[in-house]
């Protein structure tokens, strides 16, 4: 029989995580959990539910916007500071084509982070934004850079005592843009999706960033396609370049939801096509 706590502070949390792992489960919002729950999947010996711990929490501190990891994609969509210091994150929370209602109302950020999927949607905005990670246990707090956070799918630098308490993301400058592919326009796990972000300085790039989801073992920066932008005018064929560079730098698969072709030559152009919106290029389509 499986013991379930719900902890109503981190602490707790963190104590009980102490107690019981490496056979022991954190349940947020449980639309990944849950499932494999139900199949067999996963079968721990104890369960803690961290949606009454008080992880559910948006602010600003200083000069970074801190996400806590229970914070659900609603609020992520709905939050005007999301909306006013990361709004690549608020968009991708609020995409039609990522789950419905109900589960953006109960799924969290630091599920899809821990999850590990290639294709989470909010890593990628994560990524654009150079967030960080904070990871705590009953032996101390730790930050990882996220780009170091994914080892694998499902895979990740999380120990079994580990708990996500919050993310933490810079307030950067520049204008970003996620966009997704997925198999039809609701509730579709993404083929291939990006967040890019770029700083201009006088008609030229000084800052880019480009992540890529659902086109490698792991979500990605793609430095190389980054480079090419620094110094550069903004301009259709260099966001193109930058886009067949990018997936370049990719291993897509074959699966059941796209071929590794498919991925590679949609995800060049959704790269370009973010590129150009983030630039404000004109003529360049909308999501
Ligand atoms: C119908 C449906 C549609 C979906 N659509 C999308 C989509 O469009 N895009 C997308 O990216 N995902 C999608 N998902 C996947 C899922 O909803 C997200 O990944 C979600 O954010 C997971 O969060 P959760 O709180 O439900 O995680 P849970 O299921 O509660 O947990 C997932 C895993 O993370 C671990 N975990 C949770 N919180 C923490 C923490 N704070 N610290 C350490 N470990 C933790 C749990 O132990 C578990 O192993 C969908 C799922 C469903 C069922």
């Amino acid at each position: 029989m499986t013991a379930y706590y719900a902890p109503k502070t981190p602490a707790e949390t963190l104590a009980l995580l102490s107690a019981h792992a490496p056979d022991c489960a954190l349940l947020a919002g449980g639309t990944d959990l849950v499932p494999k729950l139900k199949s067999g999947a996963a079968a721990p010996g104890t369960l803690v539910y961290i949606g009454s711990a008080g992880l559910d929490y948006i602010r600003q501190e200083e000069s970074r916007l801190i996400v806590g990891a229970a914070a659900t994609w609603t609020m992520l969509a709905e939050h005007p500071l999301v909306a006013s210091c990361a709004a690549v994150l608020a968009a991708a929370a609020r995409t039609p084509a990522a789950s419905s209602p109900g589960v953006k109302n109960t799924a969290t950020v630091g599920g899809n982070l821990a999850t590990a999927s290639p294709a989470a949607d909010l890593a990628t905005p994560l990524l654009a934004l150079d967030a960080d990670v904070r990871i705590h246990s009953v032996r101390g707090t730790r930050t990882v850079a996220l780009g170091d956070f994914f080892t694998g799918p499902g895979k990740t630098v999380l120990l079994p005592d580990e708990l996500i308490c919050a993310v933490s993301i810079p307030l950067c400058g520049g204008i970003s843009v996620f966009e997704k592919i997925g198999r039809r326009k609701a509730m579709s796990i993404s083929v291939v999706n990006t967040a890019v972000r770029l700083v201009l300085e006088q008609g030229r790039c000084r800052e880019a960033r480009i992540a890529l989801g659902s086109v490698a073992p792991v979500p990605l920066r793609c430095r190389g396609a980054e480079d090419m932008l620094i110094g550069k005018e903004p301009g259709r064929e260099l966001f193109q370049a930058c886009g067949a560079e990018a997936l370049r730098a990719c291993s897509p698969i074959d699966d059941a939801a796209a071929t590794a072709w498919y991925r590679r030559t949609a995800g060049a152009a959704l790269v370009a096509r973010a590129l150009g919106r983030a630039a404000g290029l004109p003529g360049t389509p909308e999501e």
